[in-house]
């Protein structure tokens, strides 16, 4: 025998038993941001690592240590996506999607982070997001607000908490900035080594620090609210009043931050204490700047991402959804001409009524096994096909959950059946 080849360290699979949960949450996303008018926009896994440098900011934990990057056979540098705004806004203004016009727009699939692989936090993951360009108001902050509130809604989710903050604009930003590193510069010595190397580049990530001594520091550091241009506190002001207008409840956390330069005005997040350290859900912002730098016109740009294998846990311990999956038939057939046979009936039946779930059984077995297997599947009925059965053109049909009596029926009317026992018109 061979050795074994092992999977990649922090890059999960998703088993059968697990992908029925996946695709509900899923499709309760999809189907939540496709009715407020949000359409799918897919951007490739691999960009060139230079988007990346540029849209997220040198200066952060991402591009610093936690990209896939590598030259391709070309020499090209490239990188697998950590993240999905920086492809979107690339494709848009590539395809001129920002030029005179507004868009909403989701996306969904993995990313990828040289992380510490730990509960709630992978090397491969995946995020669905929202996305608004050309939108001023704190109106639309409001609605993709209001979307993950009716996504959490919808998922039966309770113990999941709004922070809402402003950053006011990059130049109201600069005031602010100057502040912190006067403040975090008297107190140098109580820094870690890597804020202390923050410090002039990019003063506000040391707010980010997770490091347990510096936490009382940043406590008391100088609130941004302080220094909002007045445009920016108008701003903040009406999304709170939207938000109370439709009873959402936030705290503003003055210490919500994104250390980048393009980000602007509102950031928010939703956390929960369900999930241990890795509390984030979903966390989202404003970023005015980041089209003009990524070489389009001035659009100004919200969005948000929900990390799905934290949605997906909290779903899972909150236990509201079933997760009802599996065929509404199986079909049992005893005997090599029974199982050919069988095989064009369910295929005729297919044709009939796409809308059955049928599973035929493969691999043929006594009735026995095979009966055990449809239990397993989940099937509400079993039709059966034996050589008695196959001798007089009948069919047995036989209910799995319920005391139903079997009956036997000819080939014409499985359908009607069928139907009658899964109790659909
Ligand atoms: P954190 O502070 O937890 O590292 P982040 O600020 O890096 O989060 P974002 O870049 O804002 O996270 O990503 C949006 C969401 O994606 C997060 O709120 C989280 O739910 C999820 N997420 C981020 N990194 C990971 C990861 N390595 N594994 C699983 N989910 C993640
Ligand atoms: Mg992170």
């Amino acid at each position: 025998m061979s050795s074994k080849i092992t999977g990649i360290r922090g890059m999960g699979d998703i088993l059968p038993d697990e992908t029925p949960l996946w695709q509900q949450i899923e499709t309760v996303l999809r189907d939540t941001v496709q009715s407020y008018g949000y359409r799918e926009l897919r951007v490739p896994v691999v960009e060139r690592t230079e988007l990346f440098k540029r849209s997220i900011g040198e200066v952060t934990d991402i591009v610093e240590k936690e990209m896939y990057t590598f030259d391709d056979r070309n020499d090209e540098s490239l990188t697998l996506r950590p993240e999905a705004t920086a492809g979107i806004v690339r494709a848009g203004v590539s395809h001129g999607l920002f030029h005179n016009q507004k868009q909403k727009v989701w996306s969904a699939g993995p990313m990828f982070r040289y992380e510490k692989p730990q509960k709630g936090r992978y090397r491969q993951f995946h995020q669905f997001d929202a996305e608004a360009f050309g939108f001023e108001g704190p109106d639309i902050d409001a609605e993709l607000i209001a979307i993950t509130a009716r996504i959490w809604q919808k998922l039966g989710l309770e113990a999941i908490e709004l922070q809402v903050n402003s950053l006011g604009t990059p130049e109201s930003r600069n005031g602010y900035k100057q502040e912190l590193v006067s403040y975090f510069g008297d107190n140098e010595s109580s820094l870690d080594d890597e804020s202390r190397e923050r410090l002039q580049r990019n003063p506000m990530r040391l707010l980010d620090s997770k490091h347990p001594e510096m936490q009382s520091l940043i406590e008391a550091a100088p609130n941004i609210t302080d220094h909002l241009d007045s445009e920016s506190a108008e701003h903040f002001a009406g999304l709170q009043e939207l938000l109370d207008d439709v009873g959402i409840s936030y705290t503003v956390n003055m210490r919500l931050v994104r250390g980048l330069d393009y980000y602007s005005r509102t950031v928010f997040e939703w956390v929960t204490d369900k999930l241990g350290a890795q509390g984030a859900v979903c966390s989202g912002g404003r970023y005015d700047g980041l089209v003009e730098h990524l070489g389009g016109r001035q659009t100004p740009a919200i969005g948000w991402a929900i990390g799905m294998e934290r949605l997906v846990e909290m779903v899972r311990l909150g236990d509201k959804l079933s997760a009802d999956s599996g065929p509404d038939v199986y079909f049992v057939a005893v005997g090599d001409a029974a199982a050919r046979q069988a095989f064009k009936l369910t295929e005729v039946l297919r044709d009939n009524a796409p809308d059955l779930a049928i599973e035929l059984n493969a691999g043929a077995g006594s009735f026995k096994s095979q009966f055990k297997r449809a239990d397993k599947s989940g099937a509400a009925v079993a039709l059966i096909l034996g050589e008695e059965e196959l001798e007089s053109q009948a069919i047995g049909v036989k209910a799995l959950r319920t005391n139903e009596e079997q009956e036997t029926i000819s080939w014409d009317e499985i359908v009607t059946a069928l139907r009658t026992r899964l109790n659909q018109p």
